[in-house]
């Protein structure tokens, strides 16, 4: 990662400790053990670098993302997630529900759901492979490199994202998009085994 790690970039605030019930919780939490067992979110002291949300409901702006802080495994308890209700730019302001801050990336999530109304899962992860061929394999990268967790980082995200479902964060990390979280998932993974498939030419 180009930058260390040093908490979350916008004001929170928190409308209660407990986040609103989703059948799909679970199928995040074992994409969060998927992340951490291919090494897709590469672990820092305190925590892990990657974030994944998904939107509760079609329609409605609400999505469940990794708290801040979070190590990426099996079996993770609920209180590892935050819901994201709203977002006020102006005042740089995150509301929602958890007992934990939500993912620093909070933001970035924010803007594809608000923007992208067909998609429900956004995977966000660091891998050196996918990073060193996405030339090679012809996924777009961002032109500029702004600070994790921020809104310059959102907008440059989603203006290459306005096409593509699969793009890198220059010298950063990549961004998965999915109308389900399965989708997500496979797309990353078909990058993933091109990736291995160039090494071993
Ligand atoms: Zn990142």
């Amino acid at each position: 990662m180009a930058e260390i790690y040093s908490g979350i970039k916008f004001n929170y605030k928190s409308f209660g400790k407990t986040i609103e019930k989703s059948e799909l919780l679970s199928e995040l939490k074992s994409r969060c053990a998927f992340f951490n067992e291919k090494n897709l979110a590469p672990p820092y002291p305190g925590g892990s670098s990657g974030n994944l949300s998904f939107r509760i409901k079609p329609g409605a702006i609400n999505f469940i993302i990794t708290a801040s802080h979070t190590a990426l495994r099996e079996n993770m308890p609920d209180s590892d997630f935050t819901e994201i209700i709203s977002y006020d730019e102006n005042e740089n302001l995150i509301i929602g529900k958890g007992s934990e801050e939500p993912s620093s990336e909070s933001i970035m999530h924010y803007l594809i759901y608000k923007n992208k109304p067909e998609i429900n899962a956004v995977f966000h992860g660091h891998s050196p492979e996918l990073l060193k061929f996405a030339d090679q394999l012809k996924i777009p990268v961002t032109k500029k490199e702004p600070e994790y967790g921020t809104i310059e980082i959102a907008r440059e995200a989603l203006k290459f994202l306005s096409t593509d479902n699969f793009i890198i964060l220059k010298n950063h990390g990549f961004i998965s998009l999915g109308k389900t979280m399965q989708a997500a998932v496979n797309l990353t993974i078909n990058y993933l085994n091109n990736c291995k498939s160039i090494n071993n030419d």
